[in-house]
């Protein structure tokens, strides 16, 4: 990669949890995630040698100063997205698109900061216009494939009933549900969605996906042992270790983009959640980074 070209890899926050059936707090994840990637208890190289360093690119700056590092910083941070928290209706999924959209002009992948699992829809929606067929890895102990939850179509309880019956992804790969009903169920047989439940974890293969790769990471993947601030805790879930492994693991011929969604730091009374979400962020962007080089 030429020094003086910018890594094409984007950052930014969706702080959106308006969709949100239980508990809100979501929306202030971005920042917090934002302060414990760049916190000085950690350095600023990937577990794998990924630079991601020079903390002035971390900070969400306003508009005009963005793109002020754009030469040489590692990747660049978009900001946080401005959109009212308006619940169930189409008009901020649509902004949020538009935002991303916008953002892939300048850096064609991108990691999102939710926020609740709302925003993978239209994250997902801008990815796909950017580089059509697309995969999607989804960590999360809910399939989030209601067709609509208590009426709300837009529910994060609903993303991937939208994104499949939309088509944008060619293959929905799950892993670590815990959680699922039959209605849902129902959803994942006819689009033959691929799911491994938290107990067939020793079931994953080795993933192999034929096209560009998105991944969705659900921090309530984890186990609330590691991330209990979350919206939704659920015991029995995946470690840290997994999560980062299983990811490590995937091919694909070209990692696109992706989101940690679901944090709640309101609910993280020690800030472990925190501290997990960031480190999920940094891994993949990271991998984001190396594909891009
Ligand atoms: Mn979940
Ligand atoms: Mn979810």
């Amino acid at each position: 990669m030429n020094r003086k070209q910018h890594s094409g890899v984007g950052l930014i926050g969706i702080p959106f949890d308006a969709n949100s059936s239980h508990r809100r707090g979501a929306a202030a994840a971005p920042a917090a995630i934002r302060r414990d990637m760049h916190s000085p208890a950690g350095n600023a190289w990937s577990e794998r040698g990924v630079y991601l360093g020079d903390a002035s690119s971390f900070s969400p700056t306003p508009t005009r100063q963005r793109h002020r590092h754009l030469d040489d910083a590692p990747f660049i941070d978009h900001g946080d997205v401005v959109v009212p928290q308006r619940p169930a209706v189409r008009e901020p999924i649509d902004e949020i698109e538009h935002c991303v959209e916008r953002a892939l002009q300048v850096t064609p992948r991108i990691l999102a900061l939710g926020g609740d699992h709302a925003v993978t829809y239209p994250v997902v929606r801008a990815v796909a216009k950017r580089w059509g067929a697309i995969s999607v890895l989804h960590f999360d102990a809910h399939p989030d494939m209601y067709p609509d939850y208590e009426g709300n179509r837009y529910s994060h309880a609903s993303p991937f009933a939208r994104i499949l019956e939309e088509g944008l992804v060619g293959r929905l790969v799950q892993i670590g549900i815990r959680s699922s009903s039959p209605e849902q169920a129902e959803v994942a047989r006819r689009h033959r969605v691929e799911v491994y439940a938290a107990y067939e974890l020793e079931r994953v293969p080795r993933l192999e996906f034929g096209t560009p790769l998105y991944v969705s990471i659900d921090v309530d993947a984890l186990d609330p042992a590691y991330a209990p601030g979350v919206s939704h805790p659920e015991p029995g879930g995946l470690s840290v270790r997994q999560v980062l492994d299983t990811l490590f693991a995937v091919r694909a011929p070209a990692f696109v983009g992706g989101d940690v969604v679901e944090l709640n730091p309101l609910l993280d009374g020690t800030g472990r959640s925190t501290l997990v979400a960031a480190k999920l962020a940094r891994e993949l962007l990271a991998r984001l980074i190396t594909d891009a080089a």
